[in-house]
């Protein structure tokens, strides 16, 4: 949390209902976000440094949706720590005031009509000649050293690791890759991914990412606490939810469900998965009382509350789930309610309000005791990570039939990094970047995947 924050500009860093995190940050992570604050203050926009290009500068642009963009975001921050860089976000519209501003008196909004890279930002090509893998291939890299040392103004470099790329970029992993792009001050970075566990396998790296954070499976917790407050408006959305529906129940049950393939898999397919990992197969939901007919009275004598929080896109599993526990009584006798904030239909680009939503959603789930995600689903990830939650995971459905079985509960609360390297850096030979460390380890949700565990 920043020390000098206002409370009226950013009321949710100074409110939660999030449970306390159990997981405290090293004292080695702090010392070095209290040196980055002074670096950022001193090197933001709109100061003497900035306008001098005295700073080195990694600047992150969007790709995706927010659950994707905010594990790139926490990924690029850490590579920013290790780095001493100063990260500043390309903010479309879409984006403006979701979160506070993290860093005390200084800003990480990227001011586009001031920023010394106008031409070569905007045009594609350019990036791509200007690429950390095409300058490698091209053998070219201190020649862009030289330049940068200079001081010109294309000093610059971009790096794409977006998603399911397998190109010249990746020697962003490799120690050599990092070398020859030290010296850069303009780093531009296009990241869909949690790349972050990738920094525990780089020898540059490992040692000191390690002392930041012991214990591993907290990096994004850790990091997405103290960068991602709610703006008051976001906080607006989350707080008149919660202390209308969720904040009086003895138990929160998140369920986060998203389909991919709404088209192959249907419906039914999906809520009976749903069903059968969180009834049958785990006591997550509260049973339903089968025997009894509908209007009978409870059968247990229980008093405690339940609330479902059901986010989708849909609303079809909210309206289900919401008549089963109307039409039927429970074997305990709970109280049990059904919420949903949204059900937005469909993705939708370039909306803002539209995030604010998937942000609010986010949070919430956040807030709750025990969660239920959705196999390769970045929103999910980030609600686990903030709750600092190991949730179960509903594994992909592809047809008609329901995964057997329908869920597994994850290793950690991390995202999984969906697409780590998969070249040896030295030997260009196919590795397993599951196998490298004790402490990354392949993702329950998507196999090629790894992350962070204890
Ligand atoms: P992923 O695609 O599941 O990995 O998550 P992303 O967050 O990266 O992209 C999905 C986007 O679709 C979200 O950011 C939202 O814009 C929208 N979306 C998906 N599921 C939901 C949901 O349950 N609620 C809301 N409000 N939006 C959602």
């Amino acid at each position: 949390m920043s020390p000098e924050a206002d409370e009226p500009s950013c009321l949710s860093r100074h409110q939660s209902y999030r449970k306390h995190s159990p997981h405290k940050p090293s004292s080695y992570l702090i010392s070095k976000l209290r040196k980055y604050e002074d670096l950022h203050r001193q090197c933001g926009p709109g100061t003497k440094s900035y306008k001098r290009e005295y700073c080195k500068y990694v600047i992150w642009l969007p790709a995706n949706g927010l659950g994707n963009r905010m594990i790139s975001i926490a990924s690029t921050f850490l590579f920013a720590l290790l780095t001493e860089r100063v990260l500043l976000l390309h903010q479309r519209p879409d984006m403006e005031d979701l979160f506070c501003e993290p860093f005390p008196n200084s800003s990480w909004v990227l001011p586009v009509d001031k920023f010394p890279l106008q031409k070569e930002f905007w045009d594609e090509k350019d990036r791509h000649s200007h690429s950390i893998g095409s300058l490698m291939q091209k053998g070219n890299s201190s020649a862009a050293r030289n330049e940068s040392s200079r001081g010109q103004a294309s000093s610059y470099l971009f790096v794409n690791v977006n998603h399911g790329r397998y190109d010249g970029d990746n020697v962003f992993y490799c120690d050599r890759g990092q070398a020859s792009i030290e010296k850069i001050p303009w780093l531009i970075m296009l990241s869909d991914q949690y790349y972050a566990p990738a920094f525990f396998v780089m020898k540059r790296f490992e040692k000191e990412v390690i002392k930041m954070f012991p214990e591993k499976q907290t990096v994004f917790h850790h990091l997405g606490r103290y960068l991602f407050h709610p703006s008051n408006q976001a906080w607006g959305l989350i707080k008149r939810f919660y202390r209308a529906y969720l904040e009086k129940a003895d138990q929160r049950i998140g369920l986060q469900i998203r389909v991919f393939n709404p088209k192959t898999v249907p419906f039914q397919t999906v809520m009976d998965q749903i069903l059968k990992c969180s009834s049958k197969e785990n006591n997550i939901l509260p049973k339903l009382d089968d025997a009894k007919p509908v209007g009978t009275s409870q059968s247990g004598n229980g008093t405690s509350s339940k609330a479902i929080l059901a986010v989708s896109l849909y609303s079809e599993y909210y309206e289900h789930i919401k008549n089963m526990y109307w039409t039927k009584p429970t074997v305990e006798g709970d109280v049990i309610g059904v919420y949903q904030p949204s059900h937005e239909e469909y993705q939708k680009f370039g909306d803002n309000m539209h995030n604010m939503k998937a942000w609010a959603e986010i949070s919430l789930l956040s807030t709750c005791d025990v969660l239920v995600t959705s196999a390769w689903s970045t929103f999910g990830y980030v609600a686990q990570g903030l709750g600092g939650l190991k949730p179960w995971i509903l594994h992909k459905a592809n047809d008609q039939n329901v995964p057997n079985p329908a869920c597994v509960e994850d290793l950690s609360m991390e995202p999984c990094f969906h697409f780590p390297p998969t070249c040896d850096c030295d030997t260009d030979e196919k590795v397993d970047a599951g196998a490298l460390v004790p402490y990354l380890r392949h993702c329950k949700d998507l196999n090629w995947g790894v992350k962070l565990v204890e």
